[in-house]
């Protein structure tokens, strides 16, 4: 057992604070990853604030996580000792249900083993990546092209791949339009991915403060949801939606912007329902759907697609002691458009 040093939440209301967690013994599968930065995801604060339900506190969240790899079990031929390393949502999952077996190990049937809050097949509490080590079966660990600097390349873990598989899987591409709503750590991403993939892009942020970013991201459009005259104008126009949204929207107004056989995904996820009539979904034959980050493959393709096409999120470096105020920032929508923790603060 390894014990090291972390970020801890201790209950939904305190502040976080530096403590420790254990790392298991490196098995025969295992890579031990030395962690250089860690992502800050909305989720991350969903789940300590018990948003989600209940936590096994003291918790260390955290799924964003690069690093590289200092030792490897004696079975691994997937990664190297000194490699750059990435590891995401999941550690792990069943391999054996349909889902696993047609590489969709997120979607595993009984449920993929998550970063942090969940619990490991060899029944210890999963514990994330603000902290200094990570010790992961070899399957689950990303390989970070050489070209993406490793503070750019934490966030692509959870909010690169949760916005490229959506896009990709609806075919985000040329002669389509796709909007975006909400354009913090998740929205900015798939601003740039749909952009990348040859998409006419809209961004529906609730103002127009960050609109020059949008534009400079790649958007053809950047609109305002707190303006009504918005969804007038913008009625029946998009083939696909992301809504990237940390808390709950009127999913029947966006419905409304759907043009024929459009989709709206949801990757959002506030704690509450997101209530719809079912003649919403009639006009112009919408669907509602959501999407949960990628598979190992997928999340493995994203990484290449970025070091091949130059993309990257916009980050702030923050150290250990930030975190609490970086929390703060991201609920009032003031991130642009990840933070990103130097986990050299905690050693
Ligand atoms: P984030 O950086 O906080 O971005 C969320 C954005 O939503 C904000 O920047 C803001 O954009 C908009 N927003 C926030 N509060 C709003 C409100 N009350 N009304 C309207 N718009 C609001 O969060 P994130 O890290 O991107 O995560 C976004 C959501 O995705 C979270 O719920 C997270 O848990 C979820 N998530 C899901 C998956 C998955 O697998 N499906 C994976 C990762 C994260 P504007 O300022 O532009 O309006
Ligand atoms: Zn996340
Ligand atoms: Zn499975």
């Amino acid at each position: 057992m390894l014990t090291v040093n972390a970020i801890t939440a201790t209950s939904a209301t305190e502040p976080l604070v530096r403590g420790t967690v254990e790392r298991r013994d490196l098995g025969p599968r295992d890579v031990l990853i030395e962690i250089r930065y860690a992502g800050i995801c909305h989720s991350d604060i969903h789940t300590v604030r018990g948003e989600w339900g209940e936590v096994p506190y003291p918790l260390t969240v955290g799924h964003e996580i690069v690093g590289v790899v200092t030792e490897v079990g004696g079975q691994v031929s997937k990664h190297a000792v000194g490699d750059r390393a990435g590891v995401g949502c999941m550690v792990n999952s069943c391999r054996e249900c349909a889902n696993c077996q047609a590489g969709q190990e997120q979607y595993c049937t009984t449920g993929n083993i998550g970063t942090y809050a969940d619990v490991d097949r060899d029944g210890t509490v999963t514990q994330g990546g603000y902290s200094t080590h990570v010790v992961v079966d070899e399957d689950f660990v990303l390989r970070v092209p050489e070209s993406i600097p490793y503070e750019k390349a934490a966030p692509l873990l959870c909010a690169g791949i949760t916005t490229y598989s959506p896009l990709s899987h609806w075919n985000a591409g040329p002669g389509r339009k796709v909007a975006v709503v909400g354009m913090g750590g998740l929205g900015h991403m798939a601003v740039k991915f749909a952009v990348a993939m040859g998409a006419e892009v809209t961004v529906l942020s609730q103002t127009l403060g960050k609109k020059d970013d949008g534009l400079a991201f790649g958007a053809a459009d950047y609109q305002a949801t707190r303006d009504a005259a918005t969804f007038e104008a913008l009625a029946n126009r998009f083939d696909l939606i992301i809504n990237t949204v940390s808390a709950p929207i009127d999913v029947e107004a966006y419905l409304g912007l759907l043009r024929l056989d459009g989709t709206l995904v949801s990757v959002g996820a506030p704690p509450e329902p997101l209530p719809v009539q079912v003649f919403a979904l009639f006009g112009n034959r919408r669907s509602f759907a959501g999407s949960s980050i990628g598979s190992i493959a997928e999340t493995q393709e994203m990484l290449d697609f970025c070091a091949e096409r130059g993309i990257a999120p916009e980050v702030e470096v923050i150290d250990a002691g930030q975190v609490n105020e970086a929390y703060e920032r991201v609920l009032s929508s003031d991130v642009r458009y990840r933070f990103v923790i130097d986990v050299d603060s905690l050693r």
